[in-house]
């Protein structure tokens, strides 16, 4: 059944940016095509800005900040308007999920089951929680009272990537708006489609102009400039470490910006010896892989399996992959649809030919399936050395390597740049404790893969992550400053 004019039927796209709460032109007029990648189909033409649009943003969001509109509302106010946001994002629905899914190749189903009730739960629990936080009063002597309190940091950018582009928006949006600041985002060049849909709804949900903007555009003409940018207070990324290591430079270079990042992994599922029903973990891990194409910053691109459950776990992984269902993304069945771009597809299957060159065994897929559509690929026999075992690799492909002991695993999964997640198997509750504080990574998950939920912080180690975390009420922190206000009582 080919289901995709139903979801498209009626479908208006955006085609300006959003600034003070409306859509505009860009200032020099420049188009880019933004395409889906099941067919290249061109489905919009968005401005391409340039450093004015990202001044014309951010004076937008600035003066909506120092106006008090938002900024100086009580925050059980601004919870009534995100928490109104979020229902509008459920009473669109289908609308966001079939742009996200046209726009990104995403499946339809997961968008419409995950990206978007996501991203609306998002919103609602940041406004939900502002208004139930309290500041502190510090020890003083009776002379004095010592004040704590965290004030909103003015004008945030967001730099945001094309795997989830809603909910990643929402990650960084949520806690941000809630905390009384203002916005501009500035979403991947390949994904901006539901960021100008998500600003709109804002606004029609009581979000005052200026304090949400979305401009698109490519890096060094709009990420760049942001990151520079004098009267931008903090940027918060996610996206590739390259990437994310620039914008510690640009602040360095500029105005000493707060800079949160969050960039990529080559998360570890370690699976000891006493592991239990192999089978089960190996139906978690291929979803921890092969789900959203694999194009997903903790997905659990190696496992390292004791050799005692080595053999098992590659033919379940085996059996797993050859189930999963790939094509056409508006197909509601459909568990993998194409990978993002033609530039990454390239690289996925570059990384993929390097793995078969330096010796690891394709034990399923290694190959495309069409288009852009990649097989689910599992490789066994992969060794340290290999770049398979090294480089965020980002597509559907897991590499399986064998540990000859329990510490020997840990060791393995430790030996990469990044620290984002692991995840850990074992039936000892002694070794779930020990091993889980061994794992260099913000995210443990012991018996079940899991980025943990919305009240939770995410956020990696190592080259992963740098500045602070998403969610939880520790996101909070990226998005205010603290400050201490001492009375003296005798004057
Ligand atoms: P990227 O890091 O280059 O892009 C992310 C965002 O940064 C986009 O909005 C992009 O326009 C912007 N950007 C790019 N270059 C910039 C620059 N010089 N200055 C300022 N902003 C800039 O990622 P990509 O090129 O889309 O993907 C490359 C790789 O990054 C992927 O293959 C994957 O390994 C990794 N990645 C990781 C995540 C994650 O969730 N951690 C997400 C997307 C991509
Ligand atoms: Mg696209």
């Amino acid at each position: 059944m080919n289901v995709q004019t139903d979801f498209t039927k009626d479908l208006s796209l955006p085609s300006g940016i959003f600034i003070d709460g409306r859509y505009t032109a860009s200032a020099a007029g420049q188009m880019f095509e933004t395409t889906n990648p099941f067919n290249g189909d061109t489905i919009a033409r968005l401005p391409s800005c340039d450093a004015s649009d990202v001044d014309a943003a951010v004076a937008s969001a600035r003066a909506a900040f120092k106006s008090g509109v938002w900024s100086g509302l009580h925050p059980t106010e601004r919870k009534v308007v995100l928490c109104k946001l979020a229902d509008l994002i459920m009473e669109n629905v289908d609308e966001l999920a079939t742009m996200e899914a046209l726009d990104a190749g995403k499946p339809i189903t997961d968008c419409r089951e995950i990206d978007v009730p996501e991203t609306a739960n998002c919103i609602r629990w940041h406004g939900e929680a502002q208004d139930k936080l309290y500041d502190q009063i510090a020890p003083s002597s009776p002379d004095a009272v010592a004040m704590i309190v965290r004030e909103p940091v003015g004008v945030v950018a967001a730099v945001l990537p094309w795997n989830f582009p809603l909910l990643m928006m929402a990650w960084k949006i949520g806690p941000a708006l809630a905390t009384g600041n203002s916005v501009v985002v500035k979403p991947a060049e390949q994904t901006s489609l539901t960021a100008l849909r998500l600003a709109e709804l804002a606004v029609e949900a009581g979000v005052p102009p200026g304090v949400l903007n979305v401009i698109t555009g490519f890096g060094p003409e709009v990420g760049e400039p942001l990151g520079r940018h004098m009267d931008v207070n903090a940027l918060t990324f996610t996206g590739s470490t390259a990437t994310g290591r620039r914008f510690l430079e640009y602040a360095a270079q500029s105005n000493l910006k707060e800079v949160c990042l969050e960039m990529g992994g080559k998360s570890a599922a370690v699976i000891l010896s006493d592991a239990a029903d192999i089978p089960r973990i190996a139906q978690i891990q291929s979803e921890a892989i092969f789900w959203n194409m694999g194009e997903n910053c903790t997905a659990n691109s190696r496992i390292i399996a004791h050799k005692d459950v080595y053999d098992e776990v590659v033919n379940e992984m085996t059996k797993a992959a050859a189930g999963w269902k790939v094509g056409d993304q508006m197909d509601v069945d459909t568990q993998n649809g194409p990978l993002v771009s033609d530039e990454h597809y390239a690289k996925v299957s570059g990384l993929v030919e390097t793995g078969k060159s330096q010796g690891a065994k394709v034990a399923h897929g290694g190959e495309g399936a069409g288009g852009l559509l990649f097989q689910p690929t599992v490789f066994a026999d992969v060794t340290r050395d290999m770049d398979i075992f090294q480089q965020e690799i980002f597509g559907p492909v897991v590499a399986v390597t064998r540990a000859e002991t329990d510490e020997e695993a840990i060791e393995l999964a430790n030996q990469t740049q990044y620290g984002l997640a692991a995840t850990l198997y074992t039936q000892s509750i002694s070794k779930a404790h020990k091993y889980a504080r061994k794992l260099e990574a913000g995210t443990v998950g012991v018996n079940a893969y899991s980025e943990g939920e919305i009240s939770t912080p995410f956020g990696g180690f190592k080259a992963s992550g740098f500045g602070g975390r998403d969610n939880g009420i520790h996101a909070h922190e990226q998005y205010t400053e603290l400050k201490t206000i001492w009375i003296d009582l005798t004057a």
